[in-house]
């Protein structure tokens, strides 16, 4: 396969202000291209640096990408360096320089005329527009190697490289685009994980990997190309089995399987159900994952005490004495007080034992579940919220 390098730029990056995200994003995507990713290299704002870079990548790889110092001020220097390393002037481009313009008359300010400097490209350069900021982007290619250099900013970068740079690379490279599936699965550790899919036979060639985006487990799975898809949807299905209900949801190449709330979110939709929410241990990151979404049509973020819920008038007065019956009454009166289909309680009963109890009540009656919690406190909350909306998937 080419050989493909990513070059991030920016003093933020090489001072551990913020860190890679675009590299690790563009490996990803490279990889399931079709391309070897051989190296990642981080430079800050510094003239001389950067262009020895662009030129030692030049001799090295068949694609660079790279990402940051396409912006307005002294330290977005990515054009100059190209411009140098490749022994091309800079010109003013002018539909860059409309474009750029238009995105300040858009709204409704003037172009401060530092802006002017992002419409300077090198000599032959390819413009790339950016249909999310003001920095186009620009491709070039020197001596063998072909370059994409791309916006800094995340969402721009990615948006960049979807429409102005993936069928551009596959066409002239003419990779075979490996195919991606992720099992996401909540409640199993990677150990766990790797011993469930060791009884699996994999075909020869197939790339298994594991990330932790916590509080989940990802199972991603690269098959080559080709790959029949009949064989390949029939090992995810094994995979699926064996992993059991933790897995909530498959993204294949077809289909976006989404994350945990897309997917209670289609569930909802599809249900035309409401929901109300009472939490403790979650400390509010429940009604943080919902409150984009109009099926939530109430939140209560409440301490591990008994008096509130009472004050509340969603327990009784003289209490009850088990925790499950205490989930079940509050999501039972919730439901009732706000008139939605669904509500949900998740609370840690008693405080402090690691126990998640969680109660969802419906027109059809109430359910609940116990499960453990584990790791630190901010970790549990965001856990809490997790193994709630998984119940309510369920
Ligand atoms: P701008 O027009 O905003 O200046 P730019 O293309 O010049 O865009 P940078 O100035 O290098 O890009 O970065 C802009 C912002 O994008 C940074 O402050 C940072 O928040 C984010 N960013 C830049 N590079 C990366 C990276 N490699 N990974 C994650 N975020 C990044
Ligand atoms: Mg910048």
């Amino acid at each position: 396969p080419p050989r493909a390098e990513i070059l991030s730029q920016g003093d933020e990056l090489v001072t551990g202000q913020i860190a890679d995200t675009n590299a690790a994003w563009l490996s990803e995507r490279l990889t399931e291209l079709g391309f070897l990713v051989t190296r990642h290299t981080t430079v800050g704002d510094d003239l001389d640096a950067l262009t020895g870079v662009l030129r030692e990548i030049g001799a090295r790889a068949e694609l660079c990408v790279g990402t940051g110092g396409l912006g307005p001020t002294v330290d977005d220097l990515t054009a100059e360096a190209a411009a140098c390393a490749f022994a091309r002037p800079l010109r003013e481009d002018p539909e860059a320089l409309r474009q750029i313009r238009s995105w300040f008359a858009g709204r409704a300010e003037p172009m401060p005329e530092v802006n002017r400097k992002q419409a300077l490209l090198p000599d032959g350069a390819r413009r790339l527009d950016n249909l999310r900021g003001t920095a186009p982007g620009f491709a070039l290619n020197h001596a063998g190697c072909r370059f994409f250099f791309l916006p800094g900013v995340p969402h721009e970068m990615e948006f960049m490289f979807e429409h102005a740079v993936k069928t551009d690379i596959q066409s002239s490279f003419r990779t075979r685009p490996g195919q991606r599936v992720t099992l996401r699965v909540l409640g199993i550790g990677e150990s766990t994980l790797q011993q469930r899919l060791d009884a699996i036979a994999m075909p020869p060639g197939i790339k298994l990997g594991f990330r932790t985006v916590p509080p989940e487990n990802h199972v991603k799975l690269l098959f080559p190309a080709p790959f029949p898809t009949s064989e390949r949807d029939t090992l995810v299905e094994k995979i699926r089995c064996a992993l059991g209900p933790s897995v909530f949801s498959i993204d294949t190449p077809e289909q976006a399987g989404g994350t945990l709330i897309e997917c209670v979110d289609r569930l909802m939709r599809q249900a035309n159900a409401s929901l109300a929410t009472l939490e403790t241990t979650s400390r509010g990151h429940l009604a943080q994952l919902c409150g984009a979404h109009p099926w939530w049509t109430y939140g209560l973020v409440i301490p591990d005490t008994r008096p509130v819920p009472v004050r509340l008038g969603l327990l009784p007065r003289d209490g009850l004495s088990d925790d499950l019956p205490d989930a079940a009454a509050l999501a039972e009166r919730l439901r009732l007080q706000q008139g939605t289909s669904h509500a949900l309680a998740c609370l840690e009963s008693p405080p402090d034992t690691r126990e998640l109890v969680i109660a969802i009540a419906a027109g059809s009656g109430i359910v609940t579940a116990r499960r453990r919690l584990d790791g630190n406190p901010r970790y549990r909350q965001a856990l809490s919220a997790a193994l709630a909306l998984d119940f309510l998937r369920r």
